[in-house]
């Protein structure tokens, strides 16, 4: 390989100039997020990739970073934006899936059940902890029978006296095994409801899912729980039903949108770097019109990305967004990112297999991310049900 030959020009990034999109305060905060990806996690992801680790002594930099809990208002939480959010998503997955994984866990799926559907001495016990890091939680909705269809969750919660006592196995459920507090989504005699059970409580195991071949920055676990018993105060008493767990959900699923677009803008920018100074031929192989097309199609799709993510972060910060819209940035950005992640694979050659280069590292976490928080199928039975009216899920 030969000395870069050819500068990667502002255009090359912000073709369309999107960022004149954001205020100075939100790129203040992209900013923040990205030094600290370059400080904290570019150097250190490959090694936590291939020994499968999560890095829990990262929860509390990302509690004082503000990532954590970041759009909820109130109990030590930051009270940003959701655009700042999404900006603050799209740094971390740029660094690594995991690492915005464990924030969306954290804050969108946990925090937010907690802060939405929470008593007043819920969000007090452990919303202040939970955004600084020194406090883990978990959602635990999915089982091994119910994934795309929650609807048919089993785990179950009876109430014996003064406490519940909840049975069942859950499956996926992140940061399970290190965990403090998992919320766990139940069936009861009243419907769905969420409860706030102690990881130290009798009869709560959480086993970590391995191996796996993406998202290995990152744990899931399976859950099992067996007569498990916790106070008539664990419940939380804000919602009854599946629109309890799918609120939360959305959260996740709106800063996915954005996250995403990090992993495919990272694996462009390695891939333009390398087709720059990557000679065959006697040429830098960015001169051949076939890498040149595959570079701009990535370009197409970052920026096109965005702009549904600025434009959907507009309408959340509004109040006026609506779920199926963010359907349409799920579905839409993930699918795209993993294509980009993949195409600039192709760039790097033989290189490109190796953990040397991020593409590929990014696209086998896509695969996780395009599964999680809805899959392409479900998103796209979401949006085919706002447009027609007919509901095609089952
Ligand atoms: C890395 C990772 C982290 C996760 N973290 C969490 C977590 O923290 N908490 C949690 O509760 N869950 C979590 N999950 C679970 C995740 O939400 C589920 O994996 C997801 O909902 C899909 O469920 P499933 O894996 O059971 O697949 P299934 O629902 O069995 O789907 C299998 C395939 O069938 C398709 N399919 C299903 N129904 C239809 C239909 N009606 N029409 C067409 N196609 C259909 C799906 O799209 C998919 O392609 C996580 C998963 C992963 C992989």
């Amino acid at each position: 390989m030969t000395e870069p030959t050819h500068e990667i020009t502002p255009m090359a990034i912000d073709y369309l100039n999107v960022d004149s999109l954001f205020a100075a305060e939100e790129l203040k905060v992209r900013e923040r997020v990205r030094s600290f990806v370059d400080a904290r996690i570019r150097p250190n992801i490959n090694a936590w990739y291939e020994a499968a680790r999560f890095p829990r002594e990262l929860a509390r930099e990302l509690g004082e970073l503000g990532v954590l809990g970041m759009h909820l208002r109130g109990y030590g939480c930051p009270g940003r934006s959701a655009v700042e959010y999404g900006l603050a998503m799209l740094e971390l997955e740029a660094g690594d899936s995991g690492l915005r994984t464990f924030a969306s866990v954290q804050g969108s799926l946990t925090m937010s059940a907690i802060h939405k559907f929470g008593s007043e001495a819920q969000k007090e016990r452990w919303l202040p902890g939970m955004a600084k890091g020194e406090l883990i939680g978990c959602f635990g909705l999915t089982e091994p029978d119910a994934g795309s269809d929650p609807s048919r969750i089993q785990t179950g919660a009876r109430l014996e006296g003064n406490y519940w006592v909840l049975d069942g196995r859950k499956r996926w459920i992140g940061l399970a095994s290190i965990a403090d507090i998992a919320v766990i989504w139940a069936r009861t005699e009243d419907g769905i409801r969420g409860f706030l059970v102690p990881t130290s409580a009798p009869g709560f195991t959480a086993t970590v899912i391995e191996p796996k071949l993406g998202m290995r920055a990152s744990i899931q676990c399976e859950i099992t729980l067996k007569q498990v018993r916790v106070g008539r105060e664990s419940l939380l008493p804000g919602v009854t039903g599946l629109k309890g767990p799918l609120a939360c959900l959305n959260e996740a699923r709106y800063g996915i949108m954005w996250g995403a677009l990090g992993a495919a803008r990272d694996s462009y920018e390695a891939a333009l770097a390398y087709a720059l100074r990557r000679h065959q031929f006697d040429r830098p192989i960015a001169s051949f019109q076939l890498t040149q097309q595959k570079l701009v199609d990535m370009v197409l799709e970052i920026q096109k990305g965005l702009l549904v993510a600025v434009h959907t972060g507009r309408q959340k910060d509004a109040g006026t967004l609506r779920p199926e819209q963010i359907s349409f940035g799920k579905l839409n950005n993930v699918r795209q990112a993993i294509a980009i992640c993949r195409e600039a694979r192709t760039l790097l050659g033989g290189n490109g297999i190796t953990l040397d280069y991020t593409p590929m590292r990014h696209a086998n976490n896509l695969e996780a991310v395009r599964t999680y928080e809805g899959t392409d199928e479900v998103h796209t039975l979401i949006m085919g049900r706002a447009i027609t009216q007919i509901p095609a899920f089952a």
